[in-house]
């Protein structure tokens, strides 16, 4: 008999075993999709990892697959590789790779949600009037009716159907699509459906490729590096004759994608695949044409805002025997299929968005990225203007080749930063709201001159909180620990972790006072706010209120390249994507916000999303001002910044790391624990971290309650495990899988979440 091994779509440790029927026992592939039955009645499409002989142990009965789906496999052996990697380094069940990994078109097997081919409707001569003769005769009886006679001529002349009459041969004929020809011949549907009532044409349905749209003219031509580029593409090259990653440490505006563009072409020349990986809000429009000129239809776009269809069609590309030479894809696009693939490029490798926070797999696009190019032995570039302090640490080591781009294209100088004391401002009454006067007459001037500005405020809302007057009640979330966020264009408070949004109430419901106030300013305050100091510019806000969909993003950020708009505001996604080339002007609304964060990496992010934000003022012929608004100026992040000072940013952090034993210093495992009830959640946390004491000593911290503790109904405590980075994480992993399903295994915990997130 034999036997298969299966991983299922669901969040359940390790494969199961059926039995394959003798019809299937040779056909089944490891990779193939297959359908079995689990549990009383589900079916699920289960992907086979293992063919073997041996009858699974125990004496329950092995059930059999149902079905094969296709008989070629949909992943290959690399895949699955990565995916059990995954699964054993993010401590979480292969299921959730799984179901992570694959769009959904590929992992349903009921027909109605299951990928379906795009059709389009095209036109055709019905067989009975492919006839020279025929034809001429039609138009004779058709005299009266003017518009079919048009609609007609226009189809033979689009379907170039002379030659085809002449010849005989009607699969000469040119497929002519039916909405384009109504278009064309400028005719109703009504004209066509006389046509087609009379017998001389047909409509049938064609497949197209959903991926063929939008081709750009390519040109194939590189631009000519400048010479500070051309020695960091070739630091680069010589890097990696002894190291498998290169960081390419640029400052913003080097020109690093010029430079990834060349080392792709290097790649292809060498009939390798690439990687290009971006964070989600780098990969816009612009980019991809970009690199479309160059590259044309070699390139393909994998997003997680295309549509799932799109996505299945872009897999099974990259399966068949002619597949896209280069993805550029987000962290989601690591799981694509690559037969030979040569390079990966990870840019802006330091965004934090790179990291998958729920549900899991909680992993890190950049390190899988990492791991997957190892295992397909090619090359990883790393480029940023602000390294992550684990990059930069492995560079140091020598673990990672490093190559430094430290100068401008075209020798554009680097921005002025500012440093302005909102604490003195205030002291003084020279604020305007969120505004010091010394960021007002800057953004006054650069009107003055037409010249554009970006505003940067790490809060989405009008106001982080609303307060009552009088006794100070605060609107909370019932599901989480939170307080609710105003947004006043909706009129309502909104829960930023779970969604959960009410009206304002008109009163206070405590006391009945009617006056709430705002506190704080988020992105739609402070837009609202430009507006009655600034009545005559014109102000976009981008934020992830105004970007739910793709084209609104887009939009935004066209008119603003455009010039249409003069003031920007937004959250961290105005820190990137583009190249402004009137901006004269940016304000970090306040960093303070960013510093104080309960983040061991709070530092580190913020001074790579002030440095990011900062780089977008001043072009070409004048160099740019950067206010940076804060109450805690001397704070040395804030003189790194202004200095723009990665090394000396480096240098404190670590420090800061090696004392109080954070990553990279260290390894870091946090140990998530949920539950519906309080009590039952404190006894769960209180004998597992015993548990891991008796196991890891001192290295256990916790548990702790987070500074939200509650989300979406379910209590939340956490505890730290913090590991030499000398020890034997495998060891570590399987000690705390074990606990893990120790406790998961005991009835009074059996509503528990247990998970963990990795460094
Ligand atoms: P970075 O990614 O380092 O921020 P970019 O690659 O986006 O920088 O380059 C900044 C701008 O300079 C872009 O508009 C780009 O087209 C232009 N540029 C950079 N290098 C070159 C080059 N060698 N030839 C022509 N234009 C260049
Ligand atoms: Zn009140
Ligand atoms: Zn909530």
């Amino acid at each position: 008999m034999r036997y298969v091994d299966v991983i299922l779509p669901l969040p359940l440790e390790g494969t199961f075993t059926y039995a394959l029927p003798a019809h299937l026992a040779y056909k089944v592939q490891v990779g193939c999709r297959i359908t079995v039955p689990f549990g009383a009645k589900k079916t699920y499409s289960a992907i086979a990892l293992k063919l073997h002989d041996e009858k699974p142990q125990g004496d329950y009965q092995v059930k059999e697959v149902m079905a094969l789906l296709e008989d070629d496999p949909i992943l290959l052996p690399a895949q699955l590789k990565l995916w059990q990697w995954i699964a054993d380094f993010y401590l979480c069940p292969i299921g959730n790779v799984y179901k992570a990994a694959l769009p959904s078109g590929l992992k349903e097997q009921d027909e109605e949600s299951s990928y379906k081919p795009k059709m389009v409707q095209c036109v055709r001569l019905t067989e009975a009037y492919f006839d020279e003769a025929k034809i001429v005769s039609v138009f004779v009886e058709l005299k009266r009716s003017h518009k079919q006679v048009t609609l007609l001529m226009k189809y033979l002349d689009m379907s170039k159907a002379a030659a085809s009459l002449t010849l005989k041969n009607p699969s000469l004929l040119l497929e002519v699509e039916k909405l384009e020809l109504l278009k064309q011949a400028d005719c109703s549907t009504t004209i066509y459906n006389a046509l087609v009532e009379r017998g001389i044409l047909e409509t049938y349905d064609k497949q197209v490729d959903r991926l063929a749209h939008d081709e750009l003219p390519t040109e194939m031509v590189l631009h000519l590096l400048s010479p500070a580029q051309q020695m960091a593409l070739d630091g680069i090259n010589k890097q990696f004759e002894s190291h498998n990653v290169c960081l390419l440490h640029g400052v913003t505006s080097s020109g690093k994608t010029e430079v990834y563009i060349h080392l792709i072409h290097q790649a292809l020349e060498q009939k390798k695949q690439v990687l290009y990986l971006l964070p989600e809000i780098v990969l816009t429009t612009q980019l991809v044409n970009r690199l479309k000129r160059v590259f044309g239809g070699r390139l393909g776009v994998y997003h997680s805002k295309y549509s799932d269809a799109e996505r299945v069609e872009i897999w099974q590309k990259q399966l068949s025997r002619t597949p896209y030479d280069i993805i550029v894809g987000v962290r989601s696009s690591v799981f694509l299929p690559f037969r030979n693939l040569g390079l990966v490029i990870v840019d802006e490798e330091h965004e934090t968005s790179f990291k998958q926070q729920d549900p899991a797999p909680r992993y890190h696009g950049r390190n899988v990225a990492l791991m997957m190019a190892h295992m397909a032995g090619a090359k990883t570039l790393l480029g940023t203007a602000t390294p992550s302090l684990e990059t930069y640490f492995n560079c140091q080591k020598g673990k990672y080749g490093l190559v430094e781009l430290f100068e401008r294209y075209q020798q554009v100088t680097m921005p002025e930063i500012q440093v302005v004391d909102m604490a003195e401002e205030r002291r003084k009454k020279m604020m305007d709201g969120p505004f010091t006067s010394v960021l007002l007459n800057e953004m006054n001037k650069a009107l003055a001159d037409k010249e554009q500005i970006i505003l940067f405020q790490n809060r989405r809302g009008f106001s982080p909180t609303v307060e009552c007057h009088t006794c100070g009640w605060v609107p909370r979330c019932p599901h989480c620990d939170v307080s609710l966020t105003y947004h006043k264009r909706l009129n309502q408070v909104t829960c930023h972790y779970c969604g959960y949004t009410t009206l304002i109430p008109t009163k206070c419901p405590n006391c009945e006072c009617e006056q709430l106030d705002n506190v704080g300013f988020g992105t739609e305050r402070i837009e609202d706010t430009i507006h009655k100091i600034f009545p005559d510019a014109v102000v976009a806000r981008m934020d992830l209120d105004t970007t739910r969909s793709r084209q609104a993003y887009e939009q935004i950020l066209q008119n603003f390249q455009h010039g249409s708009t003069d003031i920007l505001v937004g959250t961290q996604m105005v820190t990137k994507g583009l190249d402004f080339d009137h901006v004269s002007v940016v304000g970090i609304m306040n960093a303070d916000t960013m510093l104080t964060m309960p983040d061991f990496r709070s530092y580190e992010h913020a001074f790579q999303m002030m440095s990011q934000v900062a780089g977008r003022a001043g072009r070409r012929n004048k160099q740019g001002r950067v206010i940076l608004q804060t109450k805690m100026p001397t704070l040395p992040v804030i003189k790194q910044v202004v200095d723009n000072d990665y090394a000396s940013l480096y240098a404190d952090q670590m420090e800061e790391r090696r004392m109080f034993h954070y990553p990279p210093m260290c390894r870091l495992v946090s140990i998530y624990m949920k539950h519906r009830y309080e009590s039952t959640l404190n006894g769960l946390a209180y004998e597992l971290a015993m548990l891991l004491r008796k196991v890891f000593g001192e290295r256990v911290l916790g548990p702790d309650t987070p500074p939200v503790a509650r989300i979406q109904n379910l209590f939340i405590r956490k505890i730290v495990l913090k590991v030499e980075l000398s020890a034997n994480m495998q060891d570590v992993r399987n000690r705390l899988r074990q606990a893990q399903q120790y406790y998961l295994a005991q009835d009074k915990y059996k509503a528990a979440q247990i998970y963990f997130e990795v460094d």
